[in-house]
């Protein structure tokens, strides 16, 4: 297969990451018999040096001509760069929003992983033999709370703001799918997530969800309050799956499933749209405190990188390779610095430089 690939280096450790990724890309292709063919695109604070707008229309174009979209990370620090003095629509950020609405990318995918060997990195108490877990949050992102109409007036006197949560059954269907499309290639477990309690769109949203579920007889369905299920994570995140859930739930959720794990940068993401297209990129930013100094770890943009070749080329087996990879990798002993834990224990890891452990990645694929 070729694979047509547009390449988002972005700001900050941007470049080191994505260069990571790219080197496992050619081992798997090298080891499974694939091409790929790069374009690479410029977003964020790079396209603004360059062309003065954080996306181009040039650009959006050359990434609907992908088949996927890989990404480091944009921005740059908010109280020193200069982008930052420019106007909210002309920054860094500007330029991922503006490429997400012009895609439809409707499906915000976050695995949340534990690795056994960095399980003291979990802020959670461990459990006896080791706690480790393995969920993934499927999130509306173009709908609900974030996109509904919105106001601020004085209303008999009183300064008040509003705004509206609104979904169509449409919306609800197209995700719900995903997210069962998702558990057939994992657990077949789906947990809804709603709070159908108070809300009409979440009673319509548990509706759609049923409705869905009959088409998947093979995948358990459940159902679980947004308040129930901040609490299930932290209490006991072994029991999920794939969780899916509406845009604000699944932002809040999202990030607090990715902190359970306690290392932001092993944590990939995907954004999908009606296609097989993707976004794939790190759940972290651009940590312009490290950049350049190739100390970065990369293991969250070579995940997502796994994750292009599961979503978007169908190629579960290339997928799977990556990911055993990068357990192994760990299971060695090898660590990036933001993985290396304090005091003795430290003595028996092998502290590794970003493209070192893209090069200890690649000899396991
Ligand atoms: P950040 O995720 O960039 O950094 C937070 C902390 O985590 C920093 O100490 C950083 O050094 C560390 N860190 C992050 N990724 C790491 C990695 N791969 N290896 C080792 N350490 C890592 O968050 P921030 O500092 O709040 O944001 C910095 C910039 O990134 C901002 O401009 C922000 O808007 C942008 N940002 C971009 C995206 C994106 O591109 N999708 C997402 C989040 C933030």
């Amino acid at each position: 297969m070729n694979m047509n690939i547009g390449v988002i280096r972005g700001d900050g450790i941007g470049p080191e990451i994505v260069a990571q990724a790219q080197k496992v890309l050619e081992k798997v292709c090298a080891k499974f018999g694939h091409t790929i063919s790069y374009t690479d695109i410029l977003m964020g604070g790079c396209s603004i040096d360059a062309c003065g707008l954080p996306l181009t229309d040039e650009a959006i174009e050359a990434a609907r001509n992908c088949d996927a979209v890989l990404m480091g990370s944009i921005g740059g620090d908010a109280a020193t760069s200069p982008w930052y003095k420019l106007e909210p629509s002309l920054r860094p950020e500007a330029g991922l929003l503006k490429l997400r609405k012009s895609l439809g990318l409707y499906a915000n995918l976050r695995p949340a992983y534990l690795y056994r060997e960095l399980a003291d990195s979990c802020p959670l108490a461990a459990k006896d033999g080791g706690r480790t877990f393995d969920l993934i949050i499927v999130r509306e992102l173009t709908g609900g709370l974030y996109f509904g109409d919105r106001f601020t007036k004085v209303i008999d006197g009183v300064e008040t703001a509003v705004d509206t949560l609104k979904y169509d059954e449409n919306e609800i269907r197209r995700i719900a799918k995903t997210a069962f499309d998702i558990a057939m290639k994992r657990g077949k477990k789906v947990c809804s997530v709603d709070k159908a309690n108070v809300l009409d769109t979440s009673r319509l949203w548990r509706k759609i969800v049923a409705e869905v579920a009959k088409d998947y007889p093979e995948v358990s369905v459940s159902n679980m309050y947004v308040d129930n299920c901040a609490m299930q994570l932290v209490l006991e995140p072994e029991q999920f799956d794939v969780i899916v859930t509406e845009n604000m739930f699944g932002d809040i959720l999202s990030d607090e499933a990715s902190m359970i794990t306690g290392s932001i940068g092993m944590l990939s993401s995907a954004s999908l749209n009606e296609t097989s297209f993707g976004l794939y990129e790190p759940s972290h930013g651009s940590a312009p405190d490290i950049a350049g100094k190739n100390i970065a770890n990369p293991i969250a943009t070579i995940l997502s990188a796994a994750m292009m070749l599961r979503y978007t080329f169908g190629l579960q087996q290339e997928a799977e390779a990556v990911e055993e990879a990068v357990k192994k990798t760990i299971a060695d002993g090898y660590r990036s610095v933001d993985l290396m834990p304090r005091g003795e224990e430290a003595a028996s890891l092998i502290m590794q430089k970003c493209d070192e452990l893209g090069d200890r990645i690649c000899e396991r694929v």
